[in-house]
């Protein structure tokens, strides 16, 4: 069993925003903080694994390149820029 995992990635965030009313992402919790997402803000999409998908998973399991899934976070959250 394997209780430590290392990948070496190149993470690229991409800010999306500001929320509105229609955003599909209004309200969901901040990944970072615990606090919804509201209209005005800013967020952005951190990888944090293969998630269910074997595909990804086995690809991530051979150290090769695959789709991640995402918690959002507030972009300030993410990035430590306002
Ligand atoms: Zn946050």
């Amino acid at each position: 069993m394997t209780d430590q995992v290392t990948r070496n990635v190149d993470i690229v965030l991409n800010k999306f925003g500001p929320i509105t009313k229609q955003s599909r992402s209004l309200g969901h919790l901040c990944a970072a903080c615990s606090l919804p997402l509201r209209v005005g803000d800013f967020y952005c999409g951190y990888p944090v694994g293969p998630g269910i998908n074997p595909i990804n998973r086995a690809l991530f399991a051979s150290n090769e390149p695959y789709r991640p899934c995402f918690a959002l976070v507030h972009w300030s959250c993410g990035t430590g820029l306002d």
